[in-house]
């Protein structure tokens, strides 16, 4: 199976895309991990990679396409199959990838796009609290500490981070919004795009995705 998970921040595409991974021994080429990967390993792409993000710059289209055309292509991806987060961002990346797979011989089976009311994401994420000291996050309803206000790995101090700040989550999903709508499009011309309902629990979501992808 190859597929696209598309979704504003907080919709659950990490905990869908761990579920797939279990329980569909698919893997999960997420543009964040691979980022964080090629800048520890200080590689040439993770150090032309770290110069854009150490300024606070979107990576380029270039850089990207790169690294991630080199996990698609590695013999892992192409046996068990994979599922895409964070990536394609924009239409040239999403181009890029086609030409990828036109290459690799394969096909995209289904790009799904996890919708949920803003205000259901914000609730969601401003529950989320970071560990100061350890990095650790917790939240809530979901993931609550041993203690409140300390957390359970390291006793460091628990915060809301900027990010999950109401109207930080705004911003960024109208950033979202505005970067993927192209993406979306592009797909839905393509006829593969399918959209499922994120504001369900995390199984539900599982089940829609699951029964639209085992159609393929
Ligand atoms: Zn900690």
């Amino acid at each position: 199976m190859r597929l696209i998970l598309i979704g504003p921040p907080g919709v659950g595409k990490g905990t869908q895309s761990a579920l797939l991974v279990e329980r569909l021994g698919v893997l999960q080429i997420s543009s964040g991990e691979i980022f964080r990967r090629e800048i520890e390993a200080n590689t040439d792409l993770g150090r032309l990679a770290q110069r854009y993000i150490s300024h606070g710059e979107l990576v380029p289209n270039g850089v990207t396409i790169e690294m991630m055309a080199k996990k698609i292509r590695e013999p892992q991806a192409i046996k068990h199959g994979f599922v895409l987060d964070g990536f394609p961002r924009t239409v040239k990346q999403a181009m890029a990838l086609t030409e990828i797979m036109d290459e690799l011989d394969e096909s995209l089976d289904k790009v799904v796009s996890l919708e949920a009311p803003e205000e259901l994401i914000v609730s969601r994420l401003s529950a989320r609290l970071g560990c100061t000291r350890c990095g650790e996050i917790y939240h809530a309803v979901n993931k609550p500490p041993m203690r409140e206000e300390l957390c359970d790995k390291c006793d460091g101090p628990l915060f809301v981070r900027q990010d999950d700040l109401p109207e930080t989550i705004r911003e960024r999903l109208r950033v979202f919004r505005e970067q993927t709508a192209p993406v979306i499009d592009f797909y839905k011309d393509k006829g593969v795009l399918v959209t499922i309902n994120g504001s369900l629990e995390a199984e539900g979501t599982y089940a829609l995705i699951t029964a639209v992808t085992a159609k393929v």
